[in-house]
């Protein structure tokens, strides 16, 4: 039977980083809603601006002090998206506070590390602004997702079924679906790299198969 031991429960798949570059074809554009897919807050129930960058505890900060924290996989998982040169990081987000989560996203910075840090932060920096890591297609207002993905698609004029989205609300997920575009469902530990890998597999497949 399918009944998991609690051992089992406690112990997810391993979300191992994936080398991003060695990986074709890819999809031409990937999309990330914001709230509780990159970070784990709902800003338009945040304290709101100003925010403010907290060096010491590596979190972003609403006008009261509250924290809003990328998930911990987000910053490596961007910055190997950042090498890709074929493909576009997009935003689709339905906040009803869009300017809050504009002005977030220069406010949050990412560590980037390693080799990845040369080829991302050209003045050899430590962290970089989220900001820098999306392209400038970013649908972000209170609106069903089918206008976003429009506006994407007439952005990038990529077919829907190279995309690649994420999100943690099934509602969206089952609307883009219906679109074409490979959709990944993101659980309560936000956006990983076992989410990155199930989504890229599930695009190889579909592609495959059309
Ligand atoms: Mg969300």
């Amino acid at each position: 039977m399918g009944r998991r031991t609690p051992r089992q429960q406690r112990s997810p798949p391993p979300s191992l980083p994936l080398d991003l570059q060695a990986i074709t074809p890819f999809p031409k554009v990937i999309v990330f809603d914001l709230d509780y897919t990159l970070w784990a807050r709902h800003i338009d129930c945040s304290y709101g601006p100003p925010f403010t960058w907290d060096k010491a505890y590596g979190t972003a900060r609403d006008a009261r002090g509250e924290p809003l924290r990328l998930f911990p996989d987000v910053p490596a998982i961007l910055t190997a998206l950042a090498q890709r040169t074929d493909t576009v990081v997009a935003a689709a987000s339905r906040t009803t506070t869009p300017a809050w989560a504009r002005a977030i996203l220069p406010v949050i910075q990412v560590p980037v590390a390693g080799d990845a840090a040369a080829r991302v932060a050209a003045d050899g920096a430590s962290h970089v602004p989220l900001d820098r890591f999306f392209s400038p297609v970013r649908e972000i207002y209170p609106t069903s997702k089918l206008r976003h993905f429009a506006a994407i698609q007439a952005q990038t004029g990529a077919d829907y079924r190279d995309m690649l989205f994420f999100d943690d609300e099934f509602d969206n997920i089952r609307t883009i679906r219906g679109l074409g575009v490979t959709c990944v469902y993101i659980e309560e530990d936000g956006m990983t790299w076992r989410a990155m890998r199930e989504g890229l597999d599930e695009w190889a497949a579909a592609r495959a198969a059309s």
